[in-house]
């Protein structure tokens, strides 16, 4: 079967068509086999995905929380640093590298992420959005300071106001990344191709970010391997994994 969606219309002068060849096999694995003169801005939303991991007898949404932030800082840190740890040895996949590519396709293109492996600058994307923060990151409690662990250890305290470092990812029970969400937003209403890729567990209010590119006019395609509550809005939904599925965009 044969989709051909000509996206003219949304693009005003420009010309970008999708001829999508769906269904190989069983379910329905997309593969767009035309792509002309991508433009303009294109926006992707990534997500996290869920998680579910219970850490020495507590449970992630606890000892990952604001509430255990104000108790047990130490306990906190000791978390990361695990996860840090485990972290360290996962490259990017193949999703993470295509999109990278997409930044020589797309005039401009913006990436908000749930994730905060920080695997998608690692794979070399350039313009993130990380909404939730950024593992690798610690953070001053007060000044905001921030220092890159990736290279190495972080500081025993701030070196600018010499207060205590958290890290600087959003816990449960606390709100985004002052102006992270805002850019986002304003990124989104601007874009004429939107990509909403793995948000299979959708977090909000990220997840109303494709509802705003929806609104202003944007084309909005899902690429997740079931359906999700965000496909019904979406204009097109590409089934399959995204690792799989965006090497074949544009092929
Ligand atoms: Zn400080």
């Amino acid at each position: 079967m044969k989709r051909t969606i000509v996206l003219c219309a949304l693009l005003g002068l420009s010309v970008l068509s999708l001829v999508v060849a769906a269904q190989q096999g069983g379910g329905q694995q997309a593969r767009v086999v035309e792509a002309e003169k991508l433009k303009d801005n294109l926006w992707v939303l990534k997500g996290g995905g869920g998680n579910t991991a219970v850490w020495k007898g507590m449970p992630f949404d606890v000892i990952s929380s604001a509430g255990m932030l104000q108790r047990d800082l130490p306990a906190v840190w000791e978390w990361f640093d695990y996860r840090r740890n485990f972290m360290d040895s996962i490259l990017p996949n193949p999703a993470h590298y295509e999109i990278a590519r997409w930044q020589e396709r797309f005039p401009s293109l913006t990436l908000a992420t749930q994730n905060i492996d920080g695997l998608h600058r690692k794979a070399g994307s350039r313009d993130v959005i990380e909404l939730h923060g950024n593992i690798w990151r610690a953070r001053c409690k007060v000044c905001r300071s921030t220092y890159d662990m990736s290279q190495g250890a972080r500081p025993d305290a701030c070196l600018e106001c010499g207060d205590r470092l958290r890290p600087d990812v959003v816990l449960f029970g606390e709100f985004l990344p002052p102006g992270a969400f805002e850019l986002a937003c304003q990124r989104a209403a601007q874009c004429e191709l939107c990509f909403v890729i793995g948000t299979s567990a959708l977090v909000y209010p990220a997840a109303g970010l494709p509802e705003i590119a929806k609104t202003a006019g944007a084309y909005v395609c899902e690429v997740n391997p079931e359906r999700t509550p965000l496909s019904d809005l979406c204009n097109e939904v590409l089934m399959g994994k995204a690792g799989e599925v965006l090497p074949l965009i544009g092929k």
